[in-house]
């Protein structure tokens, strides 16, 4: 046997292994149900679950946990008794779920990795603690990270204050022509391309510019993990070419998240 196939071996009976594990737990409501575990002579049904499949005692609570969260969410709760989702998965959703998402939470938590159901879960309560009505602090108000500004800049900020100049209206002034220049930039690479006029160097350009503009982090709202891939937010383009404003840099996960869902990410939404 080469390595190739020693690897191989092992996925085949991890996979199975896992499988029957998730079974297994999917089980346990009904065993406490019927108290199985004292028809067969165990002490308990942590007792049961440990010599019969090495469940531990925190795994067992979690599952009869959910399946009574699930009680009213019937799509969730066959995941979770025919096992075909495990409860660490389960167990990240169940924060959000609600009779009427269990059915669009079941594919996605069907498809999306551990890592992109965290960072999903976490966007959607973003999403509702904005439509909630008013939140208890302004969020405005709490930066986490001060501006880090040098002396001389500082200072010269500070005088310009106070000779009575605005200094809001200087700043908004600065970044609208940042805007503009990087929206001008944008526009001059894709006439470029629609002329043929490329050159090697030209995914170079347009990196430098999603750079420019996005910096070093991802672009999705609220999202502070660094930037992993640029991604494509067209799909569908019409023409082919590699147009600057459809191109997002996204973190892992929600560059995962971005080609399971079917949505026009980050970049288009922040843009109108
Ligand atoms: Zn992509
Ligand atoms: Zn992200």
């Amino acid at each position: 046997m080469n390595d190739n196939q020693l690897y191989e071996l092992c996925k085949k009976y991890g996979r199975n292994a896992l499988e029957s594990r998730r079974k297994f737990i999917g089980l346990l409501p009904e065993v406490l149900r019927r108290r199985l575990y004292e028809k067969k002579r165990f002490s308990s049904i942590y007792e049961f679950a440990a010599k019969l499949a090495g469940v531990s005692h925190e795994q067992v609570d979690l599952a009869l946990r959910l399946e009574k969260k699930f009680e009213n969410k019937p799509v969730l709760r066959k995941a979770l008794i025919e096992g075909e989702i495990s409860i660490n998965k389960l167990t990240r959703v169940a924060a959000i779920a609600t009779e009427q998402n269990q059915k669009e939470l079941f594919e996605r938590t069907k498809t999306f990795s551990n890592r992109a159901i965290e960072t999903f879960v976490r966007d959607v309560k973003n999403k509702n603690e904005d439509a909630s009505s008013k939140p208890l602090f302004e969020a405005k108000s709490m930066h986490v990270h001060a501006l880090k500004l040098d002396e001389d800049v500082e200072n010269a900020l500070v005088e310009m204050q106070e000779k009575g100049i605005d200094i809001n209206e200087f700043l908004r002034n600065v970044l609208q022509k940042r805007k503009d220049e990087i929206e001008k930039l944008k526009e001059k690479i894709v006439a470029e391309q629609q002329a043929g006029k490329t050159t090697r160097y030209f995914q170079v350009k347009i990196k430098k510019l999603i750079r420019q503009e996005h910096g070093t982090k991802c672009s999705y709202p609220n999202c502070t993990k660094p930037a992993k891939a640029l991604h494509h937010t067209q799909r569908f383009a019409l023409i082919n070419i590699h147009d600057p404003h459809f191109i997002a840099p996204l973190c892992e996960a929600h560059h995962e998240i971005a080609h399971k869902i079917d949505v026009q990410y980050a970049e288009i939404s922040r843009r109108h």
